[in-house]
């Protein structure tokens, strides 16, 4: 069921992609598919650095930095993938989801991880502001990841 709707949602970015490059009347290349393709599998958010490791990993050839920052863009401009302000040295990227999304950020190694929570969405559904029509929301937790508490343990043990 999760692998149909990762299937669903990778063709929908697809779709996606290939109505905003005929639009702007940009070419559909093998490049631009493959890093929406690496993109669309990488779980949670990534960095440019990230993506490029993992296109290289994948696609024979590898391509190039330049070409890899550009489709970030273009991917970017087509709504497709967002860039998250979480406060991070290097800037983050993230598939654009319908769902609100929740960012748990660790203060000690700044790994962030999102997460959905059914609870502070069925809460949020029930808010209102005065004049204001809320479309969505987003919410960062800062704290502590499990690596770094386990490490913070061993640390205060010795
Ligand atoms: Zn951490």
């Amino acid at each position: 069921m999760k692998t149909n709707n990762k299937k669903t949602a990778a063709i929908q970015q697809q779709d996606r992609l290939d109505a905003y490059l005929k639009a702007n009347r940009l070419r559909k290349t093998a490049e631009r598919d493959a890093i929406l393709h690496v993109a669309t599998d990488l779980r949670g958010p990534f960095t440019a650095q990230q993506l490029l490791q993992r296109v290289i990993d994948s696609v024979a050839g590898g391509i190039s930095r330049s070409t890899l920052y550009q489709t970030l863009r273009l991917l970017e401009q087509a709504g497709i993938v967002q860039r998250l302000q979480l406060g991070q040295p290097q800037t983050l990227y993230e598939l654009k989801t319908s769902h609100p999304q929740c960012h748990l950020v660790c203060t000690s190694c700044g790994r962030v991880k999102t997460v959905t929570d059914e609870h502070l969405d069925a809460f949020m559904l029930t808010r209102r502001y005065p004049a204001f029509n809320p479309i969505t929301y987003s919410l960062t937790v800062t704290g502590t990841c499990s690596t770094c508490s386990r490490r913070a343990r061993r640390d205060n043990t010795v």
